[in-house]
């Protein structure tokens, strides 16, 4: 038996942000980011929408990429003394992800962050507030994912949070908001997308419900990530929407190993931070060669879906893997771990507590190939060393 959920509406297109008028309700708090929003003018246009609704507003602001739980029992707080009925939250993930959070604190003061780290443990949420996600970058897609990644500073770990209680139930996929991203946020972002849905492709919980969405967005994403990169306002705006469908479908079709690795090692380096969707890139093309022992059925279908030909499944899916890897070269992402320039001492020394952390990640899961420590070990190797995957 599954479950498939998404939210109740997404409204997208150029404009779309202008359907914040309809909502129905008297208080809203707006979640947002450290001043993109505001500066470009989206801040005031979605508080004056809200006001036209009929609506008091009250903004939380400043909220940090990676967001912490202090910042969001700040904005809990703030929500039970206010007492919205719709929570708005926009920015890159982080505002969203801060933002759900905030609200089932909001909603339940009582529970506690180690209940929610609990994955599908959430208690029932929308008694006091509805929940509404404005994504401004084309990748992480959490405006319609039942996930949110909170760091606990003091442990130094990300939480990963899932409940589908906190998939929201609007969500406005405006590209116009998006327009103004950088260009390597756009690459690593856009490569993030393309991970996503790969990995809800070939994982052990994909399905009819998720599978058209995945190849979708994969088509879109081999369509239109170059030239998006590249400033191309419609490919932008097309990659916003490809970001969005595969957040639909990793959401109830879960990920894989790439995004293990990516959690256990993006802040893992003295000698380097590394982007998630930068991260997610480099290990790609690895992770589907090592994948490929038991998927390379489901790769196949993907290089088939994005026009690539080949005398079996593993051509089809070495082939891939080379398109991945040109679409990195082309985006200025590195091939390696040490092109990216992690040291090697540090590399080594920090290897198995990495690969262990990696395998216990709750994307693991739902990989369609299981891993262990030692393969793990193995297979970052491969990937900070170029070398080939092939055990
Ligand atoms: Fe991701």
């Amino acid at each position: 038996m599954s479950r498939f959920t998404l939210p109740r509406d997404i409204y997208y297109g150029k404009g779309a942000l202008e359907n914040l008028k309809n909502l129905e309700g008297k208080k809203a708090v707006v979640v947002v980011g450290g001043g993109s929003m505001k500066k470009f003018g989206f801040l005031d246009t979605i508080t004056d929408y809200l006001g036209q609704a009929g609506m008091k507003v009250r903004l939380i602001e400043n909220v940090e990429p990676d967001p912490s739980v202090e910042t969001v029992k700040r904005g809990a707080e703030i929500m039970r003394e206010f007492g919205p009925d719709w929570i708005v939250s926009v920015g890159g993930g982080s505002p969203i992800d801060a933002a759900k959070a905030m609200w089932a604190f909001y909603e339940h003061p009582e529970t506690t962050f180690e209940d929610l780290c609990k994955p599908f443990n959430f208690p029932k949420l929308r008694a006091k507030a509805r929940f509404a996600a404005i994504p401004s970058t084309s990748g992480t897609a959490t405006e319609v994912t039942a996930f949110s990644v909170i760091t606990d500073y003091s442990k130094g770990i990300k939480y990963p949070l899932a409940d589908f209680e906190i998939t929201p139930d609007v969500a406005i996929v405006d590209p116009v908001l998006a327009e103004t991203m950088p260009k390597t946020l756009t690459a690593h972002t856009g490569m993030d997308a393309l991970t996503h849905a790969i990995e809800a492709y070939v994982s052990t919980l994909s399905g009819p419900f998720t599978d058209p969405l995945a190849i979708k967005a994969i088509q879109m994403v081999m369509t239109y990530l170059p030239s998006s990169y590249k400033g191309n306002k419609n490919s932008r705006e097309q990659m916003h929407y490809a970001q969005c469908l595969a957040g639909m479908a990793f959401s109830n079709a879960l990920l894989g190993i790439v995004h293990s690795m990516a959690h256990k090692t993006g802040a893992a380096f003295d000698t380097g931070h590394i982007p998630h969707g930068c991260a997610n890139a480099i290990y790609l093309p690895y992770v589907i060669k090592f994948n490929a022992k038991t998927a390379a059925r489901r790769y196949a279908d993907i290089a088939r879906a994005i026009g690539i030909s080949g005398s079996d499944d593993n051509d089809l899916t070495e082939k891939l893997c080379r398109l991945i890897s040109a679409y990195n070269a082309e985006l200025g992402i590195p091939p390696t771990l040490a092109a990216f320039g992690i040291e090697e001492a540090e590399f080594k020394a920090k290897l198995s507590v990495i690969a262990a952390n990696a395998v216990g990640d709750a994307c693991t899961g739902s990989n369609p190939r299981a891993i262990t420590p030692s393969e793990m070990e193995k297979l970052l190797c491969c990937c900070y060393y170029g070398s080939e995957v092939d055990f």
